[in-house]
């Protein structure tokens, strides 16, 4: 497993590199954003600490860019953060990080929470459940589902759960044609008894919280005579 440390405190990052490598972990060190995009492209880490407040590009630009690059495995993000305002800042944007620490902390809690980051992709054999779109991230983990906004920055959605698997169902295949039979299969699976046209309902339902304009959808499109497809371009 290899970790990427990005950290400009030279103390810190020296810290943080000697712990993680007595538990076994190969470590690359950065002490800047854009060298830390560099060596992310190049190692390809499976988990990426990340200090939030950096000299030139900071934490959250570095993940934003990070979570942008196609072709390459997701890894996971741990952002470092000092107390205070640094904190809201980093779970008020939903930055893409998958976790956080606050600083000043322990060495046991960081290995702590880097082997619970581990645990998680290994579940999947090694692929975590995050769909990204050029428009929403839904994480299946978490149960979390995001829209990504322009800015770079992302705003969580307020789903329920049926409205959230939908989600994560067709952004799990997007462009496949489901039938209302599939997506209750999918959603319900044998506890199903009723009306297929509960699914019109919950289709409606989603697209009314993440379509631009509901009535003419341009995610969740109907496809005449069979049922749903998702798109996004
Ligand atoms: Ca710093």
């Amino acid at each position: 497993m290899d970790i990427l440390i990005v950290e400009d405190e030279l103390e810190i990052a020296k810290l943080i590199q000697l712990t993680l490598e007595r538990e076994g972990f190969t470590c690359y060190v950065c002490h800047d954003g854009l060298s830390a995009l560099q060596t992310f492209s190049t190692q390809q880490p499976d988990v990426i600490i990340l200090d939030l407040m950096l000299p030139g590009l900071d934490g959250l630009e570095v993940c934003a860019r990070i979570r942008q690059k196609p072709g390459i495995k997701d890894p996971y993000i741990l952002m470092l953060t000092a107390r205070g305002e640094e904190i809201d800042r980093v779970i008020g944007l939903s930055t893409g990080a998958d976790d956080y620490l606050v600083k000043p902390f322990s060495p046991t809690e960081l290995v702590a929470r880097v082997r619970a980051l581990l645990r998680r992709s290994l579940r999947h054999g090694g692929q975590s459940l995050i769909y990204r779109t050029p428009h929403f991230i839904v994480d299946v983990d978490r149960h979390s589902a995001n829209r990504q906004l322009d800015s770079g920055t992302s705003e969580p959605l307020d789903l329920t759960t049926l409205e959230f698997n939908l989600l994560a169902t067709f952004i799990s295949q997007p462009n496949r044609v489901w039938s209302r039979t599939q997506l209750i299969d999918k959603l319900w699976g044998d506890d199903f008894f009723g009306d297929e046209r509960v699914v019109d309902t919950h289709v409606a339902r989603l697209r009314k919280k993440i379509e631009p304009d509901p009535a003419n959808p341009i995610f969740v499109k109907t496809v005449i005579g069979v049922g749903y497809k998702f798109e996004d371009r």
